[in-house]
């Protein structure tokens, strides 16, 4: 797995950015994360070795954008050359995870077609306004492997409506940090119930710092919430038909 940020910096835009990670650690280097810039590392797909060879190797999954959003206004002088380059590095999966799929049909390349086969988009939603606001837009749209980030998770979610065999996987999680709002175990443990009912395969990430159970809220340290989410035993694979 391999981190590929060709651009730094967003703007927040839903009740799921109020503490953003990347807001958070800018600020921890006196760094302002609403100034959006293109980075050294934009052209890292291309880029090769002296031998000829890519500094990527075929085959890798490439995390694109996590310190912004790749479908952010910003961005749009920029994101046709990045584009083309998750074109021409088909031998790559990327995948991206957005807040802004509404977006998506004004800025796609003119070759996209039914879709890049080798690019995964996540479309986020923490609450339910968010789930019935993007994810039948994220239904609709041409994209060959499409999965619901619910994270930061914020409320109870009904995805009833919305789970099928378009998607790819649901995967869930708390806020970190140190003013994380809380999640609660039993949101947690209904999202798994709606995947397994609709044969939608469910990943329980990370706990986030505050999480609430059996009536107790607990506070877990960054280094915690992801072997407590694991230990929780709740990810769901659908058995192949
Ligand atoms: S969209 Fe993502 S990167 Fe942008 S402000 Fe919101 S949480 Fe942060």
């Amino acid at each position: 797995m391999v981190g590929w940020n060709p651009w730094h910096g967003c703007h927040k835009i839903s009740s799921g950015c109020l503490h953003c990670y990347v807001y958070r650690i800018d600020a921890q280097h006196g760094r302002d994360a609403s100034i959006v810039f293109r980075t050294q590392e934009f052209n890292l797909p291309v880029k090769k070795k002296r031998d000829g060879s890519y500094k990527i190797p075929p085959g890798e999954q490439v995390w694109t954008c996590f310190s912004s959003d790749f479908l952010l206004e910003d961005a749009d002088p920029w994101r046709d050359e990045a584009w083309a380059m998750m074109k021409k590095r088909a031998d790559l999966q990327f995948l991206f995870i957005t807040k802004r799929i509404h977006r998506f049909t004004e800025v796609l390349p003119d070759d996209w077609g039914t879709a890049y086969p080798n690019v995964h988009i996540c479309c986020t939603v923490e609450n339910q306004d968010m789930a019935e606001t993007r994810l039948p837009i994220f239904r609709s749209v041409p994209i060959a492997r499409k999965s619901i980030v619910c994270e930061p998770l914020l409320s109870s979610i009904d995805l009833r409506p919305y789970l099928g065999p378009w998607v790819h996987q649901v995967l869930v999680g708390g806020e970190s940090g140190p003013d994380a709002r809380v999640c609660r175990y039993d949101w947690i443990l209904d999202l798994k119930e709606q995947c397994r009912e609709a044969g939608v395969a469910f990943c329980f990430r990370q706990t986030g710092a505050k999480f609430y159970k059996n009536g107790k809220i607990y506070q877990i340290p960054r280094k915690y919430q992801f072997s407590q989410a694991k230990k929780a035993g709740l990810d769901f694979f659908p058995t192949p038909k």
